[in-house]
This record gives structure tokens, C-alpha cells and sequence, in this order.
């Protein structure tokens, strides 16, 4: 899930793969500071794996810490239950609650980036955004149900026509790759790849740091569609997770 802190008596880590499931601590807030922290480590390095565990976490672990009703929270988020736990409307320490209310507005900030002239597409997220790059500025659309499908529609309008790279990121798990450690893996490799087409026609940039970059002269009207796969899949923790010894995980995507 990405969830962090595996141990509740300091709300701390653990020792080295000491990840129980049903006493897992995972605060919901350390589940947001993990989104930061990887955020950071991406505008830094402009690495896409640190993108791969915020989006991981976002959906999972931080997500998991409010209701579908979005009145009632987790503070820890238990990996394993026998219906002992569950979400209150507020706590006498409420750090989570207003953490969720100040994270949630702020997912819009993590969707795309950019350096220099160059544009990053980090999630896949319906809506629009106009990106002021070095020397121009880049009106993107984007249209999809991700992460229900694995179809995302890109439209692209820079206000002059120009050379620059939009970046888009392939996830770690559409390369066969479900984190950036050793510490989970798929149990079987997919030959199913991501796809990218460019105004229909399709196109196969160079990857480089988990975003294939596609290096054209830009002009409005210009489309992007990629399709990622998404199957079902078993998951394998590490061998030295003790508690997940002889379990699987399913993963959609
Ligand atoms: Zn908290």
C-alpha cells in the first residue's frame, strides 16, 4: 500500500523487514509525509520512481485514511483485521483528519512539472492546466478514467509552436517493475507494454529515468494517448517480510 512506520509503540520503523500486517502502524499522516517526501526527491532528481511510490501511496495507504463519506478517518491503517479496527469522525490528537483536509486540494500540484522548456506529466488526472515553461506557454488536456481504465488522452496547445520534450511517465509496474527495491515483485513478468501514440500515429521515445520523452515541434491541436496495462497480478514481498511468508497481494495495474 506504501504505507510507513511499521511499528506503533514510537510510531516509528522497525528493524529491517519487520513489516507486520495486522499491528502495521502506517499513520495516515506519515502516509501524506511520504507523498511529500517523494514529491521533493522527484523535483530534485527527476526521477519517475519517486513518482511510482507517491502515486502508489496516494491511492493506497493515503487514501485508505478517509471514509468514502469523507467524514470519518484512520489514524493507523492496519494492513489485516478481524474487524477490530475502524475509522472515527475525530480524535483527541485529530493531527490526520486536517492532514487529509489540507492534502486533498493539494493533488493538483503533483500532476505535472516542468524544467526549463521541458513539461513532465507525473499522474493521470481528468482536467487542464497551463504550464508556464521557459520560454512559451503549454495548455495541456487531459481526459481519462485512470485508474479504472488504462487509457489517457493528452491534448497539447503551447501558444507558439515550438521544439521542447513532454515527458510523460511510464509507471514502474507497466515495466515489470512493482517497486524500485527488491522488497516486492511481480510473480510473473507481463509481456503486455505500455503504448504511446502521438496525433494517432504510434511512437516509441527513448525512456530515460522512467519518463518517455517525446521531443517534437509542439503545435495546438496535438495529441498524446498512451495506454498502460493494466492486469491483475500477484505480488511477492521479500523473503525476509516473516509475516508475508506464503501470501500473495493482488494488484490491478
Ligand atoms: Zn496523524
Amino acid at each position: 500500500t506504501g504505507g510507513i512506520g511499521a511499528a506503533g509503540g514510537h510510531e516509528g520503523f522497525g528493524g529491517h523487514y519487520e513489516l507486520p500486517n495486522m499491528t502495521a502502524y502506517c499513520e495516515t499522516c506519515a502516509s501524506i509525509a511520504n507523498i511529500f517526501w517523494n514529491h521533493r526527491m522527484f523535483l530534485m532528481h527527476g526521477d519517475a520512481k519517486y513518482i511510482d511510490v507517491l502515486e502508489r501511496v496516494l491511492y493506497n495507504a493515503a487514501l485508505s485514511g478517509i471514509s468514502m463519506e469523507g467524514d470519518r478517518f484512520f489514524y493507523p491503517n492496519v494492513l489485516e483485521s478481524i474487524g477490530q479496527h475502524s475509522r472515527s469522525p475525530w480524535f483527541g490528537c485529530a493531527c490526520c483528519p486536517s492532514n487529509v483536509a489540507r492534502f486533498i486540494p493539494s493533488v493538483p500540484g503533483y500532476t505535472y512539472a516542468y524544467k526549463d522548456s521541458d513539461v513532465y506529466v507525473n499522474l493521470f488526472i481528468s482536467g487542464e492546466t497551463t504550464i508556464e515553461t521557459q520560454n512559451n506557454k503549454v495548455k495541456l488536456t487531459q481526459q481519462t478514467q485512470y485508474p479504472w481504465k488504462g487509457t489517457v488522452n493528452i491534448g497539447v496547445e503551447p501558444e507558439k509552436s515550438d521544439t521542447f520534450t513532454i515527458n510523460v511517465r511510464i509507471p514502474g509496474w507497466a515495466q515489470n517493475k512493482c517497486v524500485p527495491s527488491d522488497l516486492y515483485t511481480f510473480h510473473k513478468v507481463v509481456k503486455e507494454q505500455a503504448g504511446l501514440k502521438v496525433n494517432g500515429k504510434r511512437v516509441s521515445p527513448n525512456i530515460k529515468d522512467g519518463f518517455a520523452r517525446i521531443e517534437r515541434k509542439w503545435q495546438k491541436g496535438d495529441t498524446i494517448e498512451l495506454n498502460l496495462p493494466m492486469p491483475v497480478r500477484r505480488i511477492i514481498a521479500h523473503r525476509d517480510v516473516k509475516t508475508n511468508r506464503g501470501k500473495v497481494v493482488l494488484q490491478r495495474g
